[in-house]
């Protein structure tokens, strides 16, 4: 197990101290446990009523994390997944319940209806009026089976904000618990999870998924789900899950309803805005109307990776409610509001279209196409030399840049000119490919064509002058010097020995076999070069044995030029 803990024993009071730390409008209350709302005595006096919620923890940042002005009054927190004690929730009622009461928002778990409902009890017979609502929003379980009943998941947080509009707006406690009854009611919930989580005290994972296995229908405490498949694409996970839901609340064409897309704990944004895409899509396919999304870490099971899904249908006074004004530490800030999703195109460049096109015998063309070929083809090397010294995107990059150039290569303006098409290829690459390579063979290509548009026919020294000049463009951009362990350790190297080489001795070999040679030389010398510029530097030393990978690309492509202009 590798968690940021100190100890198991302590983590709930560690957390919960450090959220109250950083969050100064709440307090913690003896013992540690039970986060309370700085002016809650004083919201209860001027007639407020109470909301408490709370569970086992491990669902951060449910539930201290909804206390404040229009959310909870107080979350009581149990260990890790553990329901809290009696009388913890008893202390949270006293500590924070005035005259207008406490509605207890629970969610459907056995441990925390009779904890909660004992405490409740005790503190009616002390005098303070308390009403209970429990939230069981999970569909993945049948409404009646043979099961304790359905869970209460994510969307207890919607209950904890209706609730709290209410209470904020002065409703009594029957009219508060009826906000929160109702709104339990109206909604759906249902999960999947990528990957199981760790609870402290047991050290190692609830259950084991396979690399390609998913759960769905899970609850939120690191049991097992209602059924394992293996993974799906995003819609169809969100389609699945939306349907069930849709089923479950028998929602309608025009039905108006919200939406949660919620983290379980180790999801990363981009998936859950993914998901959000999806579900926003398929929604509106079903002609629901969606007023207000989020999409978060708002109710998680530890770390485990996956989502589950809320909707909740809203008419225009529950909608009032999610709108109200609140201030807590993890109700979001943004409106909820949703947007027509448009694209803008970028500006384009102006092209010019028609003139000749290489034709297919050209050995300028012949040569474009090797390079691609081979660049296509050392995909897979590429990226794992990447992998070892740098981010592995090497591969990618350059093989989306062939494919970019081969279907672009007829559009190129004036292709019968050399320089044209440098041009032309440059362009492409700054469109297509990022990274630290996109910008260096964009101004290459750019340098060269520069020295080559000066000449109507270029000789092999004017080819010399153009190669020449990209390199140092390399050089004068990416600010590397030989011996830096990038591809200037190829391409400087090689740009010498083809200018060395002209004019050629009839005895020896070709300008371009010996820049072959020497950008191999120069390629396979840099294994031994520490990195001092490039994300290999951030490996340093761990990158000695291993050739530079952009050096490598550099021998490959020269390689493929020569074969093709030699054939
Ligand atoms: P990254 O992913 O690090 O942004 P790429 O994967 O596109 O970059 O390219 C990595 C290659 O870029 C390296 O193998 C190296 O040959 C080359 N490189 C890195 N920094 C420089 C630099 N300053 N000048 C020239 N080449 C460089
Ligand atoms: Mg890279």
């Amino acid at each position: 197990m590798k968690k940021l803990i100190n100890d198991v024993s302590a983590v709930v009071t560690e957390m919960l101290s450090g959220l109250v730390a950083l969050h100064p409008g709440l307090a913690l209350l003896q013992g540690g446990s039970i986060v309370v709302r700085a002016d809650a005595k004083e919201a209860a006096a001027r007639g407020g009523v109470a909301l408490i919620s709370g569970g086992g923890s491990g669902h951060e940042p449910a539930h201290g994390g909804y206390v404040g002005p229009g959310m909870l009054s107080a979350a009581v927190a149990g260990e890790i997944f553990t329901s809290p004690s009696v009388d913890a929730v008893l202390d949270a009622i006293r500590a924070v319940a005035g005259p207008a009461g406490a509605l207890l928002i629970v969610k459907n778990y056995t441990g925390d209806r009779l904890n909660f409902g004992l405490a409740a009890e005790i503190a009616r017979v002390e005098g303070i009026p308390v009403e209970m609502v429990v939230v069981a929003d999970d569909v993945a379980l049948e409404a009646n089976g043979a099961h304790a009943g359905r869970r209460g998941l994510a969307g207890t947080v919607f209950v904890h904000k209706i609730a709290g509009a209410a209470a904020a707006a002065g409703r009594s406690l029957s009219e508060v618990a009826e906000a929160a009854r109702a709104a339990a009611g109206a909604m759906g919930t249902m999960g999947v999870a990528l990957s199981a989580c760790t609870v402290p005290a047991a050290g190692k994972p609830g259950f084991e998924l396979a690399e390609e296995e998913i759960e769905w229908g899970l609850g939120i405490h690191g049991e097992p789900g209602v059924q394992r498949t293996s993974i799906h694409p995003a819609d169809a996970i969100v389609e699945r899950l939306l349907s069930a839901i849709v089923a479950d609340l028998a929602l309608q064409q025009g039905d108006h309803v919200v939406l949660l897309v919620n983290n379980l704990g180790a999801t990363p944004t981009s998936e859950l805005n993914i998901v959000a895409a999806a579900a926003l899509q398929f929604l509106a396919q079903q002609q629901i109307q969606v007023e207000r999304a989020w999409a978060g870490t708002f109710l998680s099971a530890l770390e485990m990776a996956g989502i589950s899904l809320t909707l909740m249908k809203v008419d225009d006074s529950r909608l009032a409610q999610l709108d109200a004004p609140t201030q807590t530490p993890a109700w979001p800030t943004h409106s909820g509001r949703v947007a027509q999703v448009t694209v803008q195109a970028p500006p384009t460049a102006p092209t010019s279209v028609g003139g000749a096109t290489l034709s297919p015998d050209s050995p300028l063309r012949r040569a474009i196409e090797a390079v691609c070929a081979a660049l296509l083809a050392v995909e897979p090397t590429l990226t794992e030399m990447d992998q070892k010294v740098g981010d592995g995107d090497l591969g990618i990059s350059l093989s989306r840049v062939a494919r970019s150039i081969l279907a672009e290569i007829d559009t190129y303006p004036d292709a019968s000119k050399p320089d044209a098409v440098f041009r032309g290829m440059s362009a492409t690459i700054r469109r297509v490919m990022g990274g630290t390579s996109g910008p260096l063979y964009a101004i290459m290509l750019l340098r060269a064509a520069a020295v080559l548009e000066q000449s109507a026919n270029p000789t092999l020294s004017d080819w010399s002058r153009a190669f020449t000049a990209a390199v140092e463009g390399v050089i004068e951009i990416g600010g590397a010097q030989q011996g830096d362990r990038t591809m200037v350790d190829a391409l400087a190297p090689a740009a010498a020995a083809f200018a060395a080489a002209i004019p050629a001795p009839l005895t020896s070999a070709s300008p371009l076999d010996t820049a072959v040679t020497a950008a191999s030389a120069g390629a396979a010398a840099t294994a031994a070069m520490q990195p001092r510029l490039g994300r290999s530097s951030y490996v340093g030393d761990r990158a000695l044995g291993f050739p530079d990978p952009g050096a490598y690309a550099v021998s490959l492509w020269l390689a493929a030029i020569r074969d093709a202009v030699q054939s």
